[in-house]
């Protein structure tokens, strides 16, 4: 018998050149540099994420908690290049 196992699946990716926000964490009150993650929706096959099927508007990611946040412009106190 062969079975075809299918779903579907979140991953956070880095995004390239994102933005680095200097922050306190609202979740774990530890500061740390926070970076911009795009979270994206796979079509898995077998639990292997094949196709990229749905994008969000991108997110930041606490780097102790790995929390993720939404973030408002007038949050971004401190930017870095
Ligand atoms: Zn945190």
């Amino acid at each position: 018998m062969f079975f075809l196992v299918w779903g579907s699946k979140w991953k956070h990716k880095r995004k390239e050149n994102g933005l680095i926000l200097y922050k306190q964490c609202p979740e774990c009150n530890r500061s740390g540099e926070f970076f911009e993650v795009i979270p994206k929706k796979y079509f898995t096959l077998f639990w292997i994420p094949i196709l990229p099927t749905e994008k969000k508007k991108s997110v930041f990611e606490c780097p102790n908690c790995h929390e993720r946040f939404y973030m408002q412009n007038q949050d971004h106190y401190s930017m870095k290049e």
